[in-house]
């Protein structure tokens, strides 16, 4: 017998809050609890960023079993850690979930939290 197919709790995570305003100000918090996730992970996590050649459409990737993070060098930086950093945090995630978490993500962020993502990820490399 085949199973009816669960719908996609995405709507469920997403609904949008009454007042935009509130509706910002959670995503900004969401945003920087992801940051903060992220300069906890590469603190406790020495040597899981690798940087290398990766052929195919593929920038980078996230490494289940061994915790790391891939990122071809060529492309940008900041945007394919994010989105790999959201495959480690949201392990049940999909791919659509974590590229509109990742848009999100660098829509939101400023400067300065870039700023030190990419000292925090200097640390971090292997
Ligand atoms: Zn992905």
């Amino acid at each position: 017998m085949r199973k009816k197919t669960k719908k996609s709790n995405l709507s469920k995570l997403h609904t949008p809050p009454d007042s935009p305003d509130i509706k910002q100000k959670q995503q900004k918090k969401e945003i920087d609890f992801i940051i903060k996730r992220l300069y906890v992970y590469l603190k406790t996590h020495p040597g899981c960023i690798f940087l290398k050649k990766i052929s195919g459409s593929c920038v980078g990737y996230y490494d289940d079993a061994e915790e790391t993070i891939t990122i071809d060098y060529r492309c940008d930086f900041v945007p394919t850690l994010i989105h790999e950093f959201i495959h480690h945090m949201r392990p049940k995630w999909n791919e659509k979930m974590v590229i509109r978490e990742e848009k999100k993500v660098m829509k939101h962020l400023t400067g300065i939290q870039c700023r030190n993502i990419l000292r925090a990820m200097v640390g971090s490399l292997y």
